[in-house]
C-alpha cells in the first residue's frame, strides 16, 4: 500500500484540500481520507484525474510537420495519405519502439495517463507480432497506460476492393486477425497498465462479411474502435456502394453499444448524432488533427445536448496537447456560432472544466480504463498542476481547468502518476534523456526517407 496526500484535489464533490489516497499494489485506490496530513507525503498542486488519449498512430509522430507544403491546387487528406504510406512503408519494428517512446514519453508530461494505439502498421519482415511488441515496449519504457488495439485493415474501398500495393503491410484477413489478437491477449493480461481491445480500420477498410465475422469471433474483452465519416468523400463513397451513410450503415447492420469508440465521426446529420448518442458509445474527437487534415468540423452542441459521450485523442500527433484539442474543439464551434461557451451545461457552466469532465468521462469508458475520478476502486491515474505556474496565479479553485484550457501556451503539468506510480515528477521524466537521444538518432537516419 501506497500513500499519496494532495495539498488540492478534484474529488466527485469538488476541490478538496490535503486529499490522502491510499493505493494498493494494482495501482487502484483503496481510500480516500481529508486532512489526515504528513508533511513528507504532501504532493503540492491541483491534483485531477489524468486523461485517456483514446486515439494514436504512433508511427506518425515521426512525420509530423512535414505535409505542409502544397503538392496540388486540391491539397486534401488523400494527398496527405500518400505521404504517411510512402514513410509506413519503410519504418521497422525497431524504428517504431523508438518512436512511440518518445511519443508516448511527450503525452505523459501533456498530461495524458494512458492511450488508445490505433495500431495498423504491422507486418515487420520479422514476424508481425514484434510491431505490437514495440508498440507495448514503448508503453512499458515510459509507464503510460495502453490500450492496445490492432486494426484489421482488409479492402482499399467499400464493397471489398483488394488492397493496393501500399496498404499491403497493413493487411489481415479475417482468420489472421483473430490469430494477432489470440496471441496478444495473454501477454498483455499481465500487465496491469495495458489492456487490449478490437480495432476496425473503416467502413471502407473492412467489408460486411469480415466484419461480422470478426465481431462474432473477437477474443478481447476490450473496446472497439473505428474511423468513421471523417471526410466527405467517404460519406458520399458510403452512400454509392450502401444508399447509406456510414454511421446509419454501421447503426442498421451492428449492434452498436458502449463499447464502441466511433473516432472522428466528423460528418453527422441529425440522425445519426441522436444514434450514436442514445447508443452509448464514445466519439473520440481528435480536433488538432481534423483541423490539419481539413476534415471538417464535429457538431457538438448537438451531440452534447441529447447527452452523447466524448473523447479526444492526438492522433496524428501534429500537436499533443490536452490544451490544445479541447481549445480547439471549442473555439471551432465559437467561430462556427459566433457565440462563446458552446461546451457547458446545465450542471456545469465552465467550459474548459466541462469539456475536460467529458472526455475524462468518455475517455475511460473508450481506453478500458476504470479511472477519470478520484474515488475508491479506480485506478490512480493522476496529473498536477503547478500552483507555481504564472499561468494559474491567483487563480480561484472553480476557474482552475478553464485557466489550464484556456491560458496560454506553457506547460502546468507539473507530476504525473499511472496506477499510483509517479512517472512524471517536477515535470521530467526519469529515462527522458535516454528515450530523446534515442530519437533523435532514429530521427536523423530516417531523414532520406523521410525527404
Ligand atoms: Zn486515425
Amino acid at each position: 500500500m501506497k500513500r499519496i496526500i494532495f495539498s488540492n484535489a478534484l474529488l466527485p464533490s469538488g476541490w478538496a484540500h490535503n486529499v490522502a489516497l491510499e493505493i494498493d499494489d494494482q495501482g487502484i485506490i483503496a481510500k480516500v481520507s481529508l486532512d489526515d496530513i504528513d508533511e513528507n507525503l504532501i504532493v503540492d498542486g491541483y491534483a485531477l484525474p489524468g486523461m485517456n488519449n483514446i486515439h494514436s498512430h504512433a508511427f506518425q509522430r515521426a512525420m509530423a510537420g512535414l505535409a505542409e507544403y502544397a503538392t496540388s491546387e486540391q491539397d486534401s487528406f488523400w494527398t496527405w495519405r500518400d505521404i504517411m504510406y510512402r514513410f509506413a512503408d519503410k519504418i521497422t519494428a525497431a524504428d517504431l519502439e523508438v518512436i512511440a517512446t518518445q511519443l508516448y514519453l511527450e503525452m505523459l508530461k501533456a498530461g495524458f495517463v494512458s492511450v488508445a494505439e490505433f495500431h495498423y502498421l504491422h507486418h515487420n519482415e520479422d514476424g508481425n507480432l514484434d510491431m505490437s511488441h514495440a508498440i507495448m515496449n514503448a508503453a512499458l519504457e515510459t509507464g503510460i497506460g495502453l490500450c492496445h488495439l490492432p486494426v484489421l485493415y482488409n479492402s482499399s474501398g467499400f464493397g471489398g476492393l483488394p488492397l493496393e500495393e501500399k496498404q499491403k503491410r497493413f493487411g489481415h484477413d479475417a482468420d489472421g486477425y483473430i490469430n494477432l489478437l489470440d496471441d496478444l491477449l495473454p501477454i498483455i493480461q499481465k500487465n496491469k497498465d495495458q489492456n487490449l481491445g478490437m480495432a476496425l480500420h473503416s467502413l471502407r477498410a473492412v467489408p460486411e462479411n469480415v466484419l461480422k465475422e470478426c465481431l462474432d469471433r473477437n477474443p478481447t474483452p476490450g473496446p472497439i474502435h473505428i474511423h468513421i465519416s471523417e471526410q466527405m468523400q467517404e460519406v458520399k463513397d458510403c452512400i454509392a456502394w450502401s444508399g447509406k451513410r456510414p454511421v446509419e450503415w454501421l447503426y442498421d447492420n451492428i449492434d452498436v453499444d458502449k463499447r464502441w469508440c466511433l473516432i472522428h465521426a466528423t460528418h453527422l446529420n441529425d440522425k445519426e448524432v441522436k444514434m450514436i448518442a442514445r447508443s452509448g458509445a464514445v466519439v473520440g474527437l481528435c480536433p488538432a488533427t481534423e483541423a490539419n487534415l481539413g476534415d471538417g468540423l464535429f457538431p457538438l452542441r448537438a451531440y452534447l445536448d441529447n447527452g452523447g459521450q466524448m473523447a479526444i485523442g492526438s492522433d496524428s500527433h501534429i500537436s499533443i496537447s490536452i490544451v490544445e484539442e479541447l481549445r480547439l474543439l471549442e473555439y471551432g464551434q465559437r467561430l462556427k456560432y459566433q457565440k462563446r461557451n458552446i461546451a457547458t451545461s446545465k450542471q456545469e457552466m465552465h467550459s474548459g472544466t466541462n469539456l475536460y469532465l467529458n472526455a475524462l468521462k468518455g475517455g475511460a469508458q473508450a481506453s478500458g480504463f476504470d479511472n477519470g475520478v478520484i474515488e475508491v476502486g479506480k485506478r490512480a491515474d493522476i496529473i498536477v498542476l503547478d500552483p507555481a505556474s504564472p499561468l494559474l496565479a491567483g487563480t480561484p479553485v472553480r476557474h482552475i481547468i478553464d485557466r489550464f484550457i484556456f491560458n496560454g501556451n506553457v506547460n502546468a503539468v507539473k507530476n504525473v502518476f499511472v496506477g499510483g506510480s509517479e512517472v512524471v515528477s517536477d515535470y521530467k521524466h526519469a529515462r527522458e534523456k535516454q528515450i530523446t537521444g534515442e530519437f533523435i538518432e532514429t530521427m536523423e537516419r530516417l531523414k532520406k526517407v523521410l525527404d
